[in-house]
């Protein structure tokens, strides 16, 4: 049975905000019923422990959110939350109380993404949460996946301003890490760059590459299509679909074989991948 470090289940491609640096999908909209989560989810779970609740879309979004983390609990997920952060007052106390929540990232880079007017605002209602959540033993990630190499000062103002106010929220001595800063116990501060979601019309690149699509992760769309990875948006490369093949199955599949023999050796064996600009952090 091949292992992976995570999965991506995609409980909806819906979300509230329409932030510039993605994509969106032009795929059905919906929302995925808890009965076919517990479904694929099953499906998931003899590859990974480590379960994302979404692909494109805001989880925090989805109404029957509660007994789809009933679910993830039962099958004994460590469930991993990524959120805009503008829904978290509605949905912090389940959250908190859920035993199969181990983190939650929050989008802060958002914000800019949507040219939100109350920072001050905003920042209030994420830096509250994660106090909430670490208290109840929840990590939680505030990111800013926002920087654009040495040009950061310029493209982010914002960034000043929310490092200051994180300053002010945890004035202890923070820990810089190889992956982020640590701001308080289970409180942590998340950098990334900037970077181009893969995109059949963008212009193909001819280099070496290497990705840990189908290597250390795989994604689901909410109507069970498998992909790759958590860019692929458009479900562009779908490899199976989880309600009528088993996962090891699909990973077996020729398709799959081929992108992750073809990574192994340097390649991009997928248009979309040679189309990718996450892949170029590799
Ligand atoms: S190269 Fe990009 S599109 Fe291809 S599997 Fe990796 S992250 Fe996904």
């Amino acid at each position: 049975m091949r292992q992976l470090k995570k999965a991506y289940l995609e409980i909806t491609n819906l979300c509230n905000l329409r932030c510039t640096f993605c994509p969106g999908t032009r795929r059905t909209a919906g929302f995925l019923a808890p009965e076919d989560f517990q479904t694929l989810a099953a499906r998931i779970r003899p590859h990974t422990e480590y379960l994302y609740l979404h692909l494109m879309g805001e989880p925090l979004l989805h109404p029957q959110l509660e007994d789809i983390l009933y679910r993830a609990e039962g099958l004994g997920f460590k469930v991993m939350i990524t959120t805009n952060g503008t829904l978290l007052s509605q949905r912090e106390k389940l959250l908190c109380v859920s035993p199969a929540v181990e983190k939650v990232s929050i989008s802060l880079h958002s914000f800019e993404g949507n040219g939100g007017k109350d920072l001050e605002a905003y920042l209030e209602h994420c830096i509250h949460f994660a106090g909430r959540a670490s208290a109840a033993g929840k990590k939680c990630a505030l990111r800013l996946w926002n920087l654009d190499g040495a040009d950061t000062q310029g493209t982010n103002r914002q960034n000043g301003v929310i490092l200051d106010r994180l300053e002010l929220a945890f004035p202890q001595s923070w820990k810089v890490g190889r992956r982020g800063t640590t701001l308080a116990p289970n409180i942590f501060l998340e950098w990334g760059e900037r970077f181009d979601w893969p995109d059949l019309s963008a212009s193909e690149e001819n280099r070496p590459s290497f990705c840990y699509g189908l290597r250390d992760q795989v994604g689901v769309l909410w109507d069970g299509t498998v992909v790759p990875c958590c860019l692929d948006h458009e479900g562009d490369i779908p490899l199976g679909n989880l309600y009528r093949q088993t996962l090891e199955e699909i990973l077996d599949t020729p398709r799959a074989r081929s992108i992750y023999n073809g990574f192994s050796q340097g390649q991009a064996r997928e248009a979309l991948c040679r189309r990718c600009g996450f892949a170029r952090r590799f």
